[in-house]
C-alpha cells in the first residue's frame, strides 16, 4: 500500500516527469550540467558579465518550462547551480548587492513569480550575498526581449522601462541578475535607470546566454 502511495507522492522531474527525490532526475541533471560554460566577459556594457550556461537545448527548455509551466522550483534549482559555479570559480566575490531584473507587475501577477528573482534569491541564499529586488521596478509592460525581431526593436521596446531607487543606506556595489542575456539591451536599460539616481552598476550575472 505504501509503495503504491509513494508513486503518487514522489515528486517528478519537471522536464521529463520521471519520479525523482531531487528537482531534476539524474539524466536531466547531467544534460543541464553539460550546458555549463562559465564565463566572465567584459562586454560592450563596460561592466563584467558572469554567465553560467549556454542558452540552448535543455537549458533553454528548462527556462521555458519554469516560466510557462509554472515551475519556480526549476529556477530555485538552477540558482543553486549558479551559486556553486560562482563559489568554485575565480568569479567569486563577496561585498556585492544583487538586484534581479524585475517583471512588470501585471506580468508577474499572471505568472505568479519572477523567474529572475527566484533564481537570484536561491543564488544569494547559498552565496550569502544580499538580494535587493526592491531597488528596481519595471514601469513599462514590455514584450519579452526574446520575441523582438531586430536590435532597434529591442532597444525601443525597453527604453525607459525601468525606474531605480537609491539604497537607503550605503550599500555594496550593485550587480544585476537575469535569466537570459541576448543583446544586452535589458541590462543596459537597467544600468541607465541606476545611473539616473547616481548609482554605478558594478556587474551583471545571468543564467544563460547564446553561444557566441
Ligand atoms: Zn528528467
Amino acid at each position: 500500500m505504501s509503495g503504491w502511495l509513494d508513486i503518487f507522492l514522489q515528486p517528478r522531474c519537471p522536464l521529463c516527469r520521471r519520479s525523482t527525490p531531487v528537482c531534476f532526475c539524474l539524466d536531466c541533471d547531467r544534460a543541464i550540467n553539460a550546458c555549463i560554460d562559465r564565463q566572465i566577459d567584459h562586454t560592450s556594457l563596460g561592466i563584467p558579465l558572469f554567465s553560467w550556461g549556454i542558452y540552448d537545448g535543455i537549458l533553454k527548455r528548462s527556462i521555458a518550462a519554469c516560466k510557462y509551466e509554472n515551475q519556480p522550483k526549476i529556477a530555485q534549482a538552477l540558482g543553486l547551480k549558479m551559486a556553486q559555479a560562482w563559489q568554485e570559480g575565480q568569479f567569486n566575490r563577496s561585498g556585492i548587492t544583487v538586484v534581479p531584473i524585475p517583471l512588470h507587475s501585471e506580468r508577474q501577477k499572471i505568472r505568479g513569480f519572477n523567474q529572475a528573482e527566484v533564481l537570484a534569491r536561491s543564488f544569494c541564499d547559498r552565496t550569502k550575498i544580499e538580494c535587493s529586488p526592491q531597488l528596481l521596478a519595471r514601469t513599462k509592460n514590455t514584450k519579452p526581449q526574446i520575441e523582438t525581431k531586430s536590435k532597434q526593436e529591442r532597444a525601443e521596446n525597453l527604453s525607459n522601462a525601468f525606474i531605480a531607487q537609491k539604497p537607503t543606506r550605503k550599500s555594496d556595489p550593485i550587480w544585476l541578475f537575469d535569466d537570459i542575456y541576448t543583446s544586452g539591451a535589458t541590462v543596459r536599460e537597467a544600468i541607465a535607470a541606476f545611473k539616473a539616481v547616481g548609482i554605478k552598476v558594478g556587474g551583471a550575472i545571468v543564467l544563460a546566454k547564446p553561444k557566441t
